[in-house]
Protein backbone atom coordinates (compact mmCIF):
# COMPACT_ATOMS: atom_id res chain seq x y z
CA UNK A 1 0.00 0.00 0.00
CA UNK A 2 1.19 3.52 -0.95
CA UNK A 3 0.32 6.85 1.29
CA UNK A 4 -0.14 9.71 -0.43
CA UNK A 5 0.03 13.42 1.66
CA UNK A 6 -3.17 15.19 1.71
CA UNK A 7 -1.60 18.80 1.23
CA UNK A 8 0.09 17.54 -2.11
CA UNK A 9 -1.41 14.06 -3.20
CA UNK A 10 1.76 13.81 -6.04
CA UNK A 11 4.05 12.89 -2.98
CA UNK A 12 3.71 9.33 -2.27
CA UNK A 13 5.21 7.07 0.47
CA UNK A 14 5.37 3.29 1.61
CA UNK A 15 3.90 2.59 4.82
CA UNK A 16 7.54 2.47 6.57
CA UNK A 17 8.15 6.01 5.56
CA UNK A 18 4.41 6.98 6.80
CA UNK A 19 5.42 5.49 10.32
CA UNK A 20 8.00 6.74 10.59
CA UNK A 21 7.81 10.45 9.70
CA UNK A 22 3.88 10.70 11.15
CA UNK A 23 3.61 13.43 9.57
CA UNK A 24 5.05 14.93 6.36
CA UNK A 25 7.38 17.64 6.68
CA UNK A 26 5.00 20.25 4.99
CA UNK A 27 2.29 19.30 7.98
CA UNK A 28 0.30 17.24 5.25
CA UNK A 29 -1.40 13.79 6.57
CA UNK A 30 -0.62 10.72 5.32
CA UNK A 31 -3.56 8.86 3.78
CA UNK A 32 -3.97 5.34 2.36
CA UNK A 33 -3.90 5.91 -2.01
CA UNK A 34 -6.79 3.36 -1.76
CA UNK A 35 -9.12 2.11 0.65
CA UNK A 36 -9.76 -1.81 0.25
CA UNK A 37 -13.35 -2.98 -0.72
CA UNK A 38 -13.02 -6.27 1.42
CA UNK A 39 -14.90 -9.36 0.02
CA UNK A 40 -18.27 -10.55 1.08
CA UNK A 41 -17.37 -13.95 1.38
CA UNK A 42 -15.26 -12.36 4.81
CA UNK A 43 -18.30 -10.27 6.11
CA UNK A 44 -20.14 -13.82 5.21
CA UNK A 45 -17.52 -15.90 7.20
CA UNK A 46 -16.41 -13.59 9.80
CA UNK A 47 -17.93 -15.69 12.95
CA UNK A 48 -15.86 -18.16 12.01
CA UNK A 49 -12.49 -16.37 11.86
CA UNK A 50 -10.38 -15.74 14.85
CA UNK A 51 -9.51 -11.98 16.17
CA UNK A 52 -5.87 -12.95 14.68
CA UNK A 53 -7.66 -14.28 11.55
CA UNK A 54 -9.61 -10.89 10.94
CA UNK A 55 -6.75 -8.68 11.93
CA UNK A 56 -4.59 -10.07 9.45
CA UNK A 57 -6.66 -10.04 6.89
CA UNK A 58 -7.30 -6.28 7.13
CA UNK A 59 -3.80 -5.36 7.70
CA UNK A 60 -2.70 -7.17 4.75
CA UNK A 61 -4.46 -4.31 2.65
CA UNK A 62 -2.42 -1.90 4.07
CA UNK A 63 1.13 -2.94 4.40
CA UNK A 64 2.36 -5.10 1.77
CA UNK A 65 4.41 -8.33 2.30
CA UNK A 66 8.22 -6.72 0.76
CA UNK A 67 7.59 -4.44 3.94
CA UNK A 68 6.53 -7.01 6.62
CA UNK A 69 6.43 -10.23 5.69
CA UNK A 70 3.05 -12.03 6.64
CA UNK A 71 4.57 -14.34 9.99
CA UNK A 72 6.40 -11.02 11.19
CA UNK A 73 3.00 -9.20 10.67
CA UNK A 74 1.49 -12.05 12.34
CA UNK A 75 3.48 -11.89 15.32
CA UNK A 76 2.81 -8.13 15.68
CA UNK A 77 -0.99 -9.09 15.68
CA UNK A 78 -0.57 -11.76 18.26
CA UNK A 79 1.12 -9.66 20.52
CA UNK A 80 -1.13 -6.80 20.00
CA UNK A 81 -4.39 -8.11 20.57
CA UNK A 82 -3.66 -10.39 23.80
CA UNK A 83 -6.43 -9.29 25.55
CA UNK A 84 -10.30 -9.86 25.57
CA UNK A 85 -12.85 -7.26 23.95
CA UNK A 86 -15.94 -8.02 25.53
CA UNK A 87 -19.25 -6.89 24.20
CA UNK A 88 -22.07 -6.39 27.34
CA UNK A 89 -25.86 -5.39 26.96
CA UNK A 90 -26.41 -2.76 28.89
CA UNK A 91 -30.31 -2.39 28.66
CA UNK A 92 -33.12 -2.74 25.62
CA UNK A 93 -30.76 -2.66 22.74
CA UNK A 94 -27.64 -0.33 24.10
CA UNK A 95 -24.37 -2.18 24.30
CA UNK A 96 -21.16 -1.25 25.44
CA UNK A 97 -17.95 -2.37 23.81
CA UNK A 98 -15.16 -2.76 25.91
CA UNK A 99 -11.90 -1.66 24.45
CA UNK A 100 -9.71 -1.15 27.97
CA UNK A 101 -8.47 -4.34 29.00
CA UNK A 102 -5.09 -3.75 27.69
CA UNK A 103 -2.27 -2.82 29.67
CA UNK A 104 -2.74 0.85 30.70
CA UNK A 105 -6.65 0.04 30.31
CA UNK A 106 -7.76 2.54 27.81
CA UNK A 107 -7.92 1.70 24.38
CA UNK A 108 -4.97 3.51 23.00
CA UNK A 109 -2.91 0.09 23.98
CA UNK A 110 -4.06 -1.31 20.29
CA UNK A 111 -2.42 1.24 18.30
CA UNK A 112 0.54 2.14 20.39
CA UNK A 113 1.21 -1.70 20.57
CA UNK A 114 1.14 -2.21 16.44
CA UNK A 115 2.89 1.05 16.01
CA UNK A 116 6.02 0.03 18.38
CA UNK A 117 6.30 -3.39 17.19
CA UNK A 118 6.07 -1.91 13.50
CA UNK A 119 8.97 0.43 14.58
CA UNK A 120 11.29 -1.68 15.93
CA UNK A 121 10.84 -4.13 13.09
CA UNK A 122 12.33 -1.70 10.77
CA UNK A 123 15.18 -0.02 13.24
CA UNK A 124 16.06 -3.61 13.68
CA UNK A 125 16.85 -3.59 9.93
CA UNK A 126 18.13 -0.25 9.64
CA UNK A 127 20.16 -0.22 13.05
CA UNK A 128 19.37 3.87 13.64
CA UNK A 129 18.48 4.83 16.97
CA UNK A 130 15.03 6.70 17.15
CA UNK A 131 13.73 9.10 20.07
CA UNK A 132 10.14 9.18 20.36
CA UNK A 133 8.57 12.52 21.20
CA UNK A 134 4.60 12.82 22.40
CA UNK A 135 2.58 14.99 24.07
CA UNK A 136 -0.27 13.73 26.19
CA UNK A 137 -3.57 14.75 28.06
CA UNK A 138 -3.01 11.27 29.83
CA UNK A 139 -4.01 8.48 27.92
CA UNK A 140 -1.79 8.63 24.57
CA UNK A 141 1.46 8.88 27.36
CA UNK A 142 0.80 5.73 29.45
CA UNK A 143 -0.29 3.31 26.48
CA UNK A 144 3.24 4.57 24.14
CA UNK A 145 5.31 4.45 27.31
CA UNK A 146 4.43 0.50 28.05
CA UNK A 147 3.87 0.05 24.02
CA UNK A 148 7.43 0.77 23.27
CA UNK A 149 8.86 -0.08 27.14
CA UNK A 150 12.15 -1.74 26.54
CA UNK A 151 12.55 -2.02 22.86
CA UNK A 152 15.90 -1.75 21.88
CA UNK A 153 17.28 0.95 19.80
CA UNK A 154 14.02 3.47 20.75
CA UNK A 155 13.93 6.04 23.11
CA UNK A 156 10.23 8.08 24.34
CA UNK A 157 9.82 11.26 25.50
CA UNK A 158 7.10 11.92 27.30
CA UNK A 159 5.65 15.52 27.96
CA UNK A 160 2.16 15.73 29.73
CA UNK A 161 0.97 18.76 31.64
CA UNK A 162 0.98 19.36 35.31
CA UNK A 163 -2.75 20.15 35.53
CA UNK A 164 -5.52 17.61 34.47
CA UNK A 165 -3.68 14.51 34.37
CA UNK A 166 -5.13 11.49 36.87
CA UNK A 167 -2.70 10.03 39.37
CA UNK A 168 -3.23 6.93 37.86
CA UNK A 169 -2.26 8.36 34.47
CA UNK A 170 0.69 9.89 35.94
CA UNK A 171 1.85 6.93 37.63
CA UNK A 172 1.21 4.65 34.17
CA UNK A 173 3.32 7.70 32.57
CA UNK A 174 6.55 7.83 35.09
CA UNK A 175 6.74 4.64 36.63
CA UNK A 176 8.62 3.19 33.80
CA UNK A 177 11.77 4.45 33.51
CA UNK A 178 14.58 2.66 31.79
CA UNK A 179 14.10 3.93 28.10
CA UNK A 180 11.06 5.90 28.88
CA UNK A 181 11.35 9.41 30.00
CA UNK A 182 8.97 11.52 31.27
CA UNK A 183 9.25 15.14 31.57
CA UNK A 184 6.18 17.12 33.38
CA UNK A 185 5.19 20.78 32.10
CA UNK A 186 4.10 23.60 34.43
CA UNK A 187 1.23 23.96 32.16
CA UNK A 188 -1.63 22.75 30.00
CA UNK A 189 -1.77 20.26 27.29
CA UNK A 190 -1.57 22.77 24.88
CA UNK A 191 1.69 24.07 26.04
CA UNK A 192 3.40 20.40 25.64
CA UNK A 193 1.72 20.22 22.23
CA UNK A 194 3.23 23.54 21.60
CA UNK A 195 6.82 22.17 22.49
CA UNK A 196 6.95 19.24 20.46
CA UNK A 197 5.20 20.86 17.41
CA UNK A 198 8.36 23.47 17.95
CA UNK A 199 10.85 20.48 18.94
CA UNK A 200 9.94 18.73 15.14
CA UNK A 201 11.43 21.73 13.45
CA UNK A 202 14.32 22.95 15.56
CA UNK A 203 17.34 22.13 13.56
CA UNK A 204 19.47 22.06 16.60
CA UNK A 205 17.63 19.08 17.96
CA UNK A 206 17.66 17.25 14.28
CA UNK A 207 21.26 17.36 14.35
CA UNK A 208 21.47 15.35 17.59
CA UNK A 209 18.18 13.28 17.61
CA UNK A 210 16.68 11.39 14.70
CA UNK A 211 12.81 12.26 16.23
CA UNK A 212 9.34 10.50 15.55
CA UNK A 213 5.82 11.42 16.69
CA UNK A 214 3.75 8.83 17.77
CA UNK A 215 0.60 10.75 18.34
CA UNK A 216 -2.57 9.99 16.90
CA UNK A 217 -2.24 10.93 13.22
CA UNK A 218 0.12 8.07 12.84
CA UNK A 219 -0.73 5.56 10.17
CA UNK A 220 0.65 3.28 12.24
CA UNK A 221 -1.41 3.90 15.40
CA UNK A 222 -4.25 4.71 13.05
CA UNK A 223 -4.81 1.92 11.15
CA UNK A 224 -5.06 -0.90 13.74
CA UNK A 225 -7.88 0.86 14.64
CA UNK A 226 -9.97 -0.25 12.26
CA UNK A 227 -9.94 -3.89 13.86
CA UNK A 228 -12.20 -3.18 16.75
CA UNK A 229 -15.04 -2.25 14.43
CA UNK A 230 -14.68 -5.92 12.62
CA UNK A 231 -14.42 -7.39 15.96
CA UNK A 232 -17.65 -5.83 17.07
CA UNK A 233 -19.58 -6.75 13.87
CA UNK A 234 -18.39 -10.36 14.66
CA UNK A 235 -19.89 -10.50 18.15
CA UNK A 236 -22.87 -8.99 17.17
CA UNK A 237 -23.29 -11.89 14.57
CA UNK A 238 -22.18 -14.43 16.76
CA UNK A 239 -23.66 -13.79 20.35
CA UNK A 240 -26.55 -11.24 19.61
CA UNK A 241 -27.69 -12.89 16.45
CA UNK A 242 -28.29 -9.80 14.24
CA UNK A 243 -30.20 -10.08 11.30
CA UNK A 244 -31.60 -7.05 9.49
CA UNK A 245 -31.12 -4.98 12.12
CA UNK A 246 -28.93 -1.64 11.53
CA UNK A 247 -26.10 -0.90 13.75
CA UNK A 248 -25.06 2.30 14.96
CA UNK A 249 -21.71 3.34 17.01
CA UNK A 250 -21.37 6.26 19.31
CA UNK A 251 -17.36 6.81 19.27
CA UNK A 252 -16.15 9.02 22.30
CA UNK A 253 -14.38 11.48 20.11
CA UNK A 254 -11.47 14.05 20.79
CA UNK A 255 -8.77 13.91 17.64
CA UNK A 256 -11.17 11.92 15.59
CA UNK A 257 -8.56 9.11 15.19
CA UNK A 258 -10.98 6.16 16.52
CA UNK A 259 -14.23 7.21 14.73
CA UNK A 260 -11.83 7.88 11.60
CA UNK A 261 -11.00 4.38 11.55
CA UNK A 262 -14.70 3.30 12.07
CA UNK A 263 -15.67 5.28 8.81
CA UNK A 264 -13.01 3.62 7.18
CA UNK A 265 -14.43 0.34 8.00
CA UNK A 266 -17.78 1.32 6.64
CA UNK A 267 -15.64 2.04 3.83
CA UNK A 268 -14.33 -0.83 3.39
CA UNK A 269 -17.64 -3.02 3.04
CA UNK A 270 -18.68 -3.22 6.90
CA UNK A 271 -22.01 -2.65 7.29
CA UNK A 272 -22.53 0.16 9.99
CA UNK A 273 -25.20 2.53 9.23
CA UNK A 274 -24.19 5.38 11.42
CA UNK A 275 -21.88 6.59 13.57
CA UNK A 276 -22.08 9.09 16.02
CA UNK A 277 -19.02 11.53 17.17
CA UNK A 278 -20.07 12.05 21.00
CA UNK A 279 -17.54 14.54 22.53
CA UNK A 280 -17.57 16.69 25.59
CA UNK A 281 -18.27 20.53 25.51
CA UNK A 282 -15.15 20.66 23.61
CA UNK A 283 -17.81 20.69 20.57
CA UNK A 284 -16.00 22.55 16.97
CA UNK A 285 -17.56 19.15 14.95
CA UNK A 286 -21.20 19.16 16.69
CA UNK A 287 -21.19 23.28 15.86
CA UNK A 288 -19.41 22.25 12.53
CA UNK A 289 -22.00 20.05 11.37
CA UNK A 290 -25.33 22.45 12.80
CA UNK A 291 -23.46 25.82 11.25
CA UNK A 292 -21.48 24.42 8.19
CA UNK A 293 -18.77 26.51 9.77
CA UNK A 294 -15.34 25.20 10.92
CA UNK A 295 -14.25 27.63 14.01
CA UNK A 296 -12.41 26.15 17.14
CA UNK A 297 -12.42 27.45 20.54
CA UNK A 298 -9.88 27.74 23.33
CA UNK A 299 -9.77 23.64 24.63
CA UNK A 300 -11.80 23.73 27.78
CA UNK A 301 -10.45 20.92 30.87
CA UNK A 302 -12.81 18.53 31.86
CA UNK A 303 -13.31 15.05 33.70
CA UNK A 304 -12.80 13.20 30.13
CA UNK A 305 -9.69 15.03 29.52
CA UNK A 306 -8.47 12.42 26.77
CA UNK A 307 -11.51 14.40 24.43
CA UNK A 308 -10.09 17.90 25.10
CA UNK A 309 -9.43 18.76 21.89
CA UNK A 310 -10.52 21.65 19.81
CA UNK A 311 -9.20 21.19 16.66
CA UNK A 312 -8.65 17.37 16.20
CA UNK A 313 -6.32 16.68 13.66
CA UNK A 314 -7.94 13.28 12.42
CA UNK A 315 -11.28 15.49 11.01
CA UNK A 316 -8.89 16.05 7.72
CA UNK A 317 -9.11 12.74 6.74
CA UNK A 318 -13.08 12.59 7.76
CA UNK A 319 -13.84 15.16 5.37
CA UNK A 320 -11.34 13.56 2.06
CA UNK A 321 -12.91 10.38 2.97
CA UNK A 322 -16.41 11.97 1.78
CA UNK A 323 -15.06 14.06 -0.50
CA UNK A 324 -15.08 17.11 1.36
CA UNK A 325 -18.98 17.22 0.84
CA UNK A 326 -20.28 17.90 4.42
CA UNK A 327 -23.50 16.86 3.18
CA UNK A 328 -22.58 13.72 1.92
CA UNK A 329 -21.01 13.11 5.44
CA UNK A 330 -24.06 13.74 7.44
CA UNK A 331 -25.91 10.96 5.93
CA UNK A 332 -23.55 8.51 7.95
CA UNK A 333 -22.11 11.01 10.48
CA UNK A 334 -23.61 12.51 13.78
CA UNK A 335 -22.28 14.29 16.08
CA UNK A 336 -23.22 15.65 19.72
CA UNK A 337 -21.77 17.48 23.03
CA UNK A 338 -22.28 17.01 26.17
CA UNK A 339 -20.94 18.63 29.61
CA UNK A 340 -19.12 17.37 32.75
CA UNK A 341 -22.91 17.52 35.00
CA UNK A 342 -24.49 15.45 32.25
CA UNK A 343 -22.10 12.88 32.38
CA UNK A 344 -21.71 12.05 36.36
CA UNK A 345 -26.01 12.26 36.56
CA UNK A 346 -25.42 9.47 33.39
CA UNK A 347 -22.96 7.34 35.24
CA UNK A 348 -24.73 7.45 38.50
CA UNK A 349 -28.25 6.71 36.73
CA UNK A 350 -26.71 3.62 34.86
CA UNK A 351 -25.04 2.72 37.71
CA UNK A 352 -27.93 2.63 39.95
CA UNK A 353 -30.37 0.85 37.22
CA UNK A 354 -28.25 -1.49 35.34
CA UNK A 355 -25.54 -2.06 38.09
CA UNK A 356 -22.39 -1.08 35.13
CA UNK A 357 -20.43 1.59 35.82
CA UNK A 358 -19.26 3.85 32.56
CA UNK A 359 -16.01 5.93 32.53
CA UNK A 360 -16.43 9.56 31.50
CA UNK A 361 -15.50 9.37 27.77
CA UNK A 362 -18.13 5.68 27.57
CA UNK A 363 -20.25 8.02 29.00
CA UNK A 364 -20.38 10.45 26.69
CA UNK A 365 -20.63 7.68 24.00
CA UNK A 366 -23.55 6.37 25.69
CA UNK A 367 -25.40 9.87 25.77
CA UNK A 368 -24.99 10.13 22.36
CA UNK A 369 -26.96 6.81 21.47
CA UNK A 370 -29.60 8.39 24.11
CA UNK A 371 -29.67 11.24 21.88
CA UNK A 372 -29.78 9.66 18.57
CA UNK A 373 -32.99 8.94 17.24
CA UNK A 374 -32.32 9.02 13.78
CA UNK A 375 -34.29 5.51 12.88
CA UNK A 376 -36.42 4.25 15.60
CA UNK A 377 -37.02 0.57 14.54
CA UNK A 378 -34.81 -2.64 14.56
CA UNK A 379 -31.30 -0.59 15.38
CA UNK A 380 -28.56 -1.79 17.54
CA UNK A 381 -26.71 0.39 19.30
CA UNK A 382 -23.27 0.21 20.91
CA UNK A 383 -21.15 2.43 22.59
CA UNK A 384 -17.16 2.23 23.07
CA UNK A 385 -16.09 1.96 26.41
CA UNK A 386 -12.59 3.38 25.78
CA UNK A 387 -11.21 3.32 29.09
CA UNK A 388 -11.63 1.65 32.76
CA UNK A 389 -13.80 3.94 34.85
CA UNK A 390 -10.64 3.36 37.66
CA UNK A 391 -8.53 5.20 35.22
CA UNK A 392 -10.85 8.63 36.04
CA UNK A 393 -11.66 7.30 39.92
CA UNK A 394 -10.19 11.05 41.18
CA UNK A 395 -12.66 12.92 38.90
CA UNK A 396 -15.55 11.16 40.25
CA UNK A 397 -17.99 12.06 43.20
CA UNK A 398 -17.25 9.26 46.32
CA UNK A 399 -20.87 7.97 45.90
CA UNK A 400 -19.87 6.88 42.48
CA UNK A 401 -16.05 5.80 42.75
CA UNK A 402 -16.45 3.65 45.96
CA UNK A 403 -18.38 1.31 43.52
CA UNK A 404 -15.40 1.16 41.30
CA UNK A 405 -13.31 -2.36 41.26
CA UNK A 406 -9.63 -1.27 40.90
CA UNK A 407 -8.09 -4.28 38.80
CA UNK A 408 -5.05 -6.24 40.28
CA UNK A 409 -2.20 -4.65 37.76
CA UNK A 410 -3.31 -1.22 38.76
CA UNK A 411 -2.90 -1.69 42.58
CA UNK A 412 0.43 -2.81 41.43
CA UNK A 413 1.23 0.29 39.77
CA UNK A 414 -0.29 2.13 42.32
CA UNK A 415 2.20 1.38 44.15
CA UNK A 416 4.94 2.51 42.25
CA UNK A 417 7.25 5.81 42.44
CA UNK A 418 6.32 9.15 40.41
CA UNK A 419 9.70 10.05 38.51
CA UNK A 420 9.83 12.76 36.39
CA UNK A 421 11.48 16.20 35.53
CA UNK A 422 9.58 19.05 35.90
CA UNK A 423 10.22 21.93 33.59
CA UNK A 424 8.10 24.97 32.83
CA UNK A 425 6.07 25.91 29.97
CA UNK A 426 9.06 27.63 28.12
CA UNK A 427 10.32 26.06 24.84
CA UNK A 428 13.60 27.37 25.32
CA UNK A 429 14.08 25.61 28.67
CA UNK A 430 13.18 22.55 26.80
CA UNK A 431 15.42 22.55 24.63
CA UNK A 432 18.54 23.64 26.64
CA UNK A 433 17.37 19.94 28.39
CA UNK A 434 17.27 17.89 25.69
CA UNK A 435 20.54 19.46 24.35
CA UNK A 436 22.53 19.26 27.16
CA UNK A 437 21.23 15.54 28.76
C1 LIG B 1 -7.87 9.11 23.30
C2 LIG B 1 -9.16 8.75 23.93
C3 LIG B 1 -10.39 9.07 23.32
C4 LIG B 1 -10.48 9.84 22.03
O1 LIG B 1 -10.04 9.11 20.94
P1 LIG B 1 -9.71 9.86 19.55
O2 LIG B 1 -9.24 8.80 18.64
O3 LIG B 1 -8.64 10.87 19.88
O4 LIG B 1 -10.96 10.54 19.10
C5 LIG B 1 -11.56 8.66 23.94
N1 LIG B 1 -11.53 8.00 25.12
C6 LIG B 1 -10.38 7.70 25.75
C7 LIG B 1 -10.43 7.01 27.05
C8 LIG B 1 -9.15 8.05 25.18
O5 LIG B 1 -8.01 7.75 25.81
Amino acid sequence: MIYKNLNNENIKVNFKNALMRGISSDMGLFYPEKIPILSSVFFKNIINYTKEDIALYIIKNFISNKEINETNLQKIIHHTLNFKFPLIKIHDNIYSFELFHGPTMAFKDVGARFMSQCLEYFIHKIQQKITILVATSGDTGGAVAKGFYDIQGIEVIVLYPSQGVTNIQETQITSLNKNIKSVKIKGSFDDCQLIVKKAFIDMDIKKKYNLTSANSINIGRLIPQTFYYFFLYKYLKKYYDINNQKIVVSVPSGNFGNIFAGLMSKKMGLPIKHFIASTNINDTIPRFLKHHQYNPKKTIKTISNAMDVSNPSNFTRIMYLYKNDINLLKQDFFSYSFNDEQTIQNIESVLHKYKYIMDPHGCIGYMGLKKYNNIKHDVIKIFLETAHPMKFIDFLPKHISKHINIPNNIKHIMTKKHQSLVLSNKYKNFKEWLLNR
